[in-house]
């Protein structure tokens, strides 16, 4: 397992070739962002924007989802996974966050994975964009890549995230996530991955075996 100075420096690597990389979901509004997040759950981003694009235009605070229908919000989101399952969340968030919350995004990871269609992963995305909350969320992409490379050596997803949590800096989870994200896109994918030409490829467990 890396050292907290080799992530550091692998880190730093990644985050070169990705700096500043903001969410690609589309968004105007912080509630618009939540429910981009709550529709994105096995969705890629590209579907949800190009949904979102004119739903959006319906939506943009909470008071405006009381004037849809549950059957109208199912007919934006029919092409994704999931969707009546999403509209239903959709419909509930509003009213949670309306009567409870005053049309606010809680800045408070317990109480946002308490709402529907919100789970710890989907939370922290949601604090990490909107409030530049310090926190990695581990999918099971940035639990091969983390195992790959030799930052952790775990069999879930949960335990990547508990090593990460205890083994980054502030600044790292603030910065790093969706570096991470983009690096195994795009150089890291699990099939095929271009470890020829990989910045990181002098520090990779993985490439030091094959
Ligand atoms: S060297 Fe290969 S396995 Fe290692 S991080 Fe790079 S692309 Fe992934």
């Amino acid at each position: 397992m890396k050292s907290k100075k080799e992530i550091s420096e692998i880190f730093d690597k990644i985050y070169n070739l990705y700096p500043n990389f903001k969410t690609e979901l589309y968004y105007k509004t912080d509630f618009q962002l939540v429910l981009a997040v709550v529709m994105s759950a096995q969705a890629t981003d590209k579907q949800v924007n190009k949904i979102n694009k004119e739903f959006f235009e319906k939506v943009e605070n909470p008071d405006d989802l009381a004037k849809l229908s549950l059957d109208e919000i199912e007919k934006y989101l029919k092409s994704l996974n999931y969707y009546k399952n999403k509209s239903k969340y959709i419909k509930n968030l509003w009213e949670i966050l309306y009567k409870k919350y005053n049309s606010e995004i809680p800045n408070n990871l317990e109480i946002l994975k308490t709402l529907p269609g919100i789970w710890i992963k989907t939370a922290k995305v949601i604090l990490w964009v909107l409030y530049d909350a310090p926190y990695i969320w581990v999918d099971t992409h940035i639990h091969r890549i983390s195992n790959r490379i030799g930052f952790v050596k775990t069999k879930t997803p949960e335990q990547t995230d508990k090593v990460l949590e205890k083994k980054l800096t502030l600044s790292q989870k603030r910065k790093m996530h969706h570096a991470l994200v983009l690096f195994w896109r795009y150089n890291c994918p699990a099939i095929k991955p271009k470890c020829e030409w990989c910045a990181i490829n002098n520090l990779c467990d993985y490439y030091s075996v094959i």
